[in-house]
This record gives C-alpha cells, structure tokens and sequence, in this order.
C-alpha cells in the first residue's frame, strides 16, 4: 500500500506527463497579430446594452434584445474577455498551444460556474450561461471548451456528485480558477457508447486502483485533478460492484501518463490528452459517493448539453458576421 493516495501536488514519484512538443512554435510571441474576425467590440462593458454586444444585423428577430440585468452583466464580461483575447487567438490557434492562463483570467470574471451553485460566487441563471457561451464560442470554440471542461463537465460533477469535503476542497479552487480540472470518461474504444467504459477501479484494502486508457481529455494533462470514470470491481459491495463511478484523480500521482493530443483541425487552442492510468492508487475517499451508476454520469453529460447548441450558436454568428462583412466592405476591382 502507498501512503500518496490524497490529492497532494508535490507526490514525491510523479505521474509522467508529456506535452509532446510544440511543432512548428518559435520562442518568441508576437504581442498582436492581424485578425479576420468581425466581432464588434462594446466600448464599456460594465454598460454595455444587448444591442452593442449583438447588433440587430445579427440579430433580425430581436431574440436578443430584450436581456438585461444580471444576464446581461454575465454577457458583458464575456465578451469583455473575448476582447481582451481576440488580438491573440488566431496566434494560439495556429500554434496548436494552450493559454491555460486564460482559465484563471475566466475564474476571475466568474465565468467558470456554468450555472452551478458555488459558495461565493454568483450563480448564473440558464440563459446567463448560455450567453456565456455563446460569447465566449463566437470568439473560439476552444475558450468555450475550457469553460465546458472545467466548469460544465469537472466541477459539475464535483458539485453534483462529490461530498461535502470534496465540494469543500475543490469547488472554490476550480470555480475561480485557480486549479485546473479534467473530465476523463471516454476511452479509446468507446465513445458515444461511453457507457460501455473498461477502466476498471478495483478496491484494494483503503484505496481504489484505477488502470485503463483515455482519450480526448481536455486538461487531462498538465493540470491538477481530473474525475476519472471507471467501472467499480469491488465484490464486497454488492450494489456498486460493475457500476460505474466517478474517482478524483491526482494528476501527478504514480501511473498516471499523458501526453497531448497533436494534428487537430479544430479546438486548437485547447489541449486534450490520451491518459494511461497504470495502477494509479486512490484514497477511497476520492470516489464521488453520489456517483453510484451510469445514471449519475448522465446527470452531469445531461446538464451539458444546451451548453453545445449554445457553442454552435456563438459559432454561427461568427461566421455570419465575418461573412457580412466580406461582402459589405470587401473592395472590388473596378470595372
Ligand atoms: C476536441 C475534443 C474534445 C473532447 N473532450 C473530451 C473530454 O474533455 N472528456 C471526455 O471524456 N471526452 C472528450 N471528447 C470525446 C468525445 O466525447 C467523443 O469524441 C465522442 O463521444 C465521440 O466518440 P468517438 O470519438 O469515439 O466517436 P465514435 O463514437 O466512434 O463515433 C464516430 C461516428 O459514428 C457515429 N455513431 C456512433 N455510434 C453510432 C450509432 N450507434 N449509430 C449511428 N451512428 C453512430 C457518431 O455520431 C460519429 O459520427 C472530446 C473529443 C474531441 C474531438
């Protein structure tokens, strides 16, 4: 038995971590690059109206033009940060390279608790976070997806799922971003059947011993934590023996390798992993004690999912307005 079985950051023989290089990156970082994005910009976020952060150009059935209050704040301060990104995103994207600042930056706005109740922080109502991101998606579908790693699919299933100590320990810290956290279900065999997992936690005295593979994680590695989900063998327990649960996997512990994913045609600036956990030891106070089926990982999938049409949305009305305005400005050769 190993006595590193908690979430402590400085484990004495660390998991493998790969980045897998950065192809084709310089070291040296441009401050700005020319964009071809169309987004408007609303001078002042704080007193942004809906109008300024969506024109009715955009908008041609007025469905946005009604959101005010603390929506409409939650609105701003996304696309104040999409502000603030939008000179540098083409540059990360065309790196493939993560700004994993950004999490801490977003933390700091509040716009990480996708609607989940965090002690200390506001909670977003569903069209707030909706409009988060939609915001976030219409500047890049990767900052979106930090927002749906980290806050709609790891901390969701922390606040869902996971007990008081747990929520204690870790819904703050994710909420503001200060540690990052991953979502590990889907395996190289099975995706949408994720259902049909094969990572197994086997109970071994005080501690779950978690082996299989992952893949497409995003912050699977690199970060601090992520909810791994593994089918429970433990025979003693006659209800959870075959289900499958949710653990808290310490990502610098003893087996757990990662190594980014390369070559992606979209999300580039975000990074997912492929995961080998090779006999990785947990306390058993790390598994989520409400996870106690599939069922309850649904719960949290289930919860996620306005938040993609939502994306896409934010995508479509990128598209839209760049495309808007390539036909209205664009400058044609004379006749
Ligand atoms: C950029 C990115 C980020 C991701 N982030 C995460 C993450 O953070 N955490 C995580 O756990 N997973 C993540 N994933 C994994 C994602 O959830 C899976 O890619 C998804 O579930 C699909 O699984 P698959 O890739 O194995 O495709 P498959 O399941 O093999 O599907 C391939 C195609 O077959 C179709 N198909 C599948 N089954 C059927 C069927 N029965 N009938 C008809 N058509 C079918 C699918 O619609 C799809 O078009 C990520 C993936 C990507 C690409």
């Amino acid at each position: 038995m190993t006595s590193n079985t908690t979430s402590s950051w400085g484990a004495s023989t660390p998991g493998h971590i790969s980045l897998g290089g950065n192809p084709g990156a310089d070291d040296g970082r441009r401050d700005s690059v020319a964009t071809d994005r169309a987004v408007v910009s609303a001078p002042d976020a704080s007193a942004a109206t809906a109008a300024e952060l969506l024109p009715r150009t955009a908008d041609h059935y007025d469905l946005f033009q009604d959101v005010t209050g603390e929506d409409l704040k939650a609105w701003a301060d996304a696309r104040s940060l999409a502000d603030e990104i939008l000179p540098r995103i083409n540059d990360w994207w065309d790196r493939g390279e993560y700004p994993i600042e950004l999490i801490a930056r977003l933390g700091e706005l509040d716009l990480l608790t996708d609607g989940l109740d965090v002690p200390g922080h506001r909670t977003l109502s569903p069209l707030a976070t909706g409009l988060v991101t939609m915001e976030l998606s219409r500047l890049d579908g990767s900052v979106g997806t930090m927002v749906g790693v980290q806050g709609g699919l790891a901390l969701r299933s922390i606040m869902l799922l996971g007990s008081e100590e747990q929520k204690e320990r870790w819904g703050d810290s994710l909420a503001r971003g200060a540690e990052h956290a991953a979502f590990a279900l889907t395996e190289p065999d099975h995706g949408s059947d994720s259902v049909s997992l094969e990572t197994t936690a086997r109970r071994d005295g005080e501690e779950w011993v978690l082996s299989g593979e992952k893949r497409w994680i995003g912050n699977g590695a690199g970060c601090h934590v992520s909810v791994v989900w593994a089918r429970v063998d433990d025979p003693s327990d006659e209800q959870l023996h075959g289900q499958v649960s949710g653990f808290l996997v310490d990502q610098s512990l003893p087996g757990y390798e990662a190594e980014v994913i390369r070559g992606k045609v979209a999300l580039r600036a975000i990074h997912q992993a492929h995961i080998t956990l090779n006999d990785v030891r947990v306390g058993l106070d790390q598994r989520l004690p409400e996870a106690r089926s599939f069922k309850d990982t649904s719960k949290v999938l289930f919860a996620t999912r306005a938040g993609v049409a939502w994306g896409a949305l934010g995508h479509a009305i990128a598209c839209y307005e760049a495309a808007l305005e390539h036909a209205t400005k664009r400058m044609r050769l004379p006749r």
